[in-house]
């Protein structure tokens, strides 16, 4: 089945189960202060979670475009995580519950006029104590036991924090659907159902109060689960995917090949290049704050990806094309803004390309001391001069550290940034990097912000 294909095909099944089909909101909120980017489908519904505002349907399904900064550390190095990636909801605002939630996932996955997947091929998860959910597995949907596991909150509570400890509101625990492939790969999860069925309110106990009307809120990866009809090894070889890759392996003038020494590289410029392409055509400009922040991190990203492989001249607005192409079915809007589009990111890449060579040449002499000197940390001080003078914004050397298995003394480069403020008599921005569930941040606490870097949480700052 091809991508297009499962869009439709969900959209349909959720139809007709009396969903409402509603349209992807857009991927940069402008009225949501807590995110910058749309990061899961549940997003444009929630204030009908909170019980605020009254839509005139009760159930709904959309395919929603969303970006999670939280996974740049994963794109190209798992099989599974995008930037960008689409996915497929359905949703309940105090009408069905997880009775039907379930046996409707299951029927889209295993029934043969829908998806037909193999149900030995399928596990589930449920939180600790869910046994509503765990029995409707067991007893109606008929899955063993052992395929059952009951994970704790990090995994199966939203928001994940522990049921007594977690932040006021509208929570519940989730279930996640596995996909195990033939010949013993690692199993990917494909599908998230959360029954949001508690508002939350002070300490324990008794601080879980059942809600009068309970909530389904699911997602399911669009990429993902094409790539498991596809009987492919990532996402990446989907055929809306593979086709890009290609074709910068060709603008590169190497070939692309999943398990090539390229591989990562391709993936990652794609990954970006498609992000960059969706929320550019959005109006998002590359910049020092936030959302222009994190495309700037995207752009310059992908074009050292480019660069170390040789080509030094701008490529990544070459790749926009294609994209517009392979997007086109579902966001034929696109096409209205592609020479923009080209033109924004040919001017950033231009713009970095100034000063990348001075910029790689200091990293990697930083790189080379701290190996032979045994140390695990780029000092925080040229790492802030490589930020302030040479393009290579604090999170561009995060990750291109990380690569490396080193961090970032973020003492000795907040020290260095204090001291410029102070220098120069003005305040320095850039924007917000989130790993995980942080996606949802506060985009508004001031004018700098922090930095959490995949993998290196606990070196996470609060800078300024
Ligand atoms: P993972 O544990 O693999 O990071 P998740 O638990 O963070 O996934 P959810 O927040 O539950 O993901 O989102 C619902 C679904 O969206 C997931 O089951 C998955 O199919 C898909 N998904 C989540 N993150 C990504 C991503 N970065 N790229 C592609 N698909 C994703
Ligand atoms: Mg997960
Ligand atoms: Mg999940
Ligand atoms: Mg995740």
């Amino acid at each position: 089945m091809k991508t297009n294909e499962l869009r439709e095909a969900y959209l349909k099944f959720f139809e007709s189960k009396n969903c409402v089909r509603r349209p992807s909101d857009v991927l940069v909120p402008q009225d949501d202060p807590t995110v910058l980017f749309t990061p899961a489908g549940m997003n444009q519904f929630k204030n009908q979670f909170l019980g605020i505002g009254q839509l005139d349907f009760t159930r709904a399904t959309t395919c929603q475009k969303c970006l999670r900064t939280g996974d740049i550390g994963n794109v190209g190095v798992t099989a599974y995580h995008h930037t960008f990636f689409e996915m497929l909801g359905n949703f309940s605002f105090g009408d069905y519950f997880k009775r039907e939630a379930i046996h409707w996932a299951w029927e889209f996955l295993t029934d043969s006029n829908w998806l037909g997947l193999k149900p030995e091929r399928l596990t589930v998860t449920v939180y600790l104590d869910d046994e509503e959910a765990a029995g409707i597995w067991h007893n109606e949907i008929g899955l063993p036991l052992d395929r059952i596991t009951r994970e704790d909150e990090r995994e199966n509570f939203w928001p994940a924090e522990a049921p007594s400890k977690g932040p006021d509101g509208v929570c519940g625990p989730c279930s996640e659907i596995y996909y195990h492939p033939p010949g013993g790969g690692k199993e990917v999860e494909i599908w998230n159902l959360v029954f949001t069925q508690f508002n939350r309110v002070g300490d324990p106990p008794d601080n879980l109060r059942p809600l009068p009307k309970k909530n389904i809120d699911t997602g399911m990866g669009l990429e993902r689960t094409a790539a498991v009809l596809q009987g492919v090894e990532s996402n990446y070889e989907i055929d809306i995917l593979r086709p890009l890759c290609e074709n910068v392996g060709e603008i590169l003038e190497t070939s692309y090949q999943f398990d090539g020494k390229t591989g990562r590289a391709i993936r990652r410029i794609t990954d970006h290049a498609r992000a960059c392409t969706f929320a550019i055509h959005e109006g998002v400009s590359p910049g020092s704050k936030e959302e222009s922040y994190i495309i700037r991190l995207l752009l310059r990203r992908a074009f050292l990806e480019g660069y170390l492989l040789g080509q030094k001249q701008p490529f990544v607005y070459q790749v926009v094309p294609a994209i517009v192409d392979m997007m086109s079915q579902p966001y034929p809007e696109l096409k209205q803004t592609l020479a923009n589009v080209q033109d924004t990111i040919r001017a950033e890449e231009e713009n970095f390309l100034g000063t990348i060579e001075r910029g790689l040449g200091k990293f990697e002499k930083l790189v080379e001391v701290a190996k032979s000197s045994n140390r695990k940390s780029l000092p925080g001080k040229e790492v802030f001069d490589l930020h302030q003078t040479d393009g290579f914004i604090l999170d561009l050397t995060f990750s291109l550290a990380a690569d490396q298995g080193l961090s970032i003394d973020m003492e000795g480069f907040r020290a260095a940034e204090t001291k410029h403020k102070t220098d120069s008599g003005k305040g320095i921005s850039w924007g917000v990097m989130a790993a995980g569930p942080l996606d949802e941040l506060q985009k508004s606490q001031g004018e700098t912000k922090f930095l959490a870097y995949e993998g290196v949480t606990s070196e996470a700052v609060v800078v300024g």
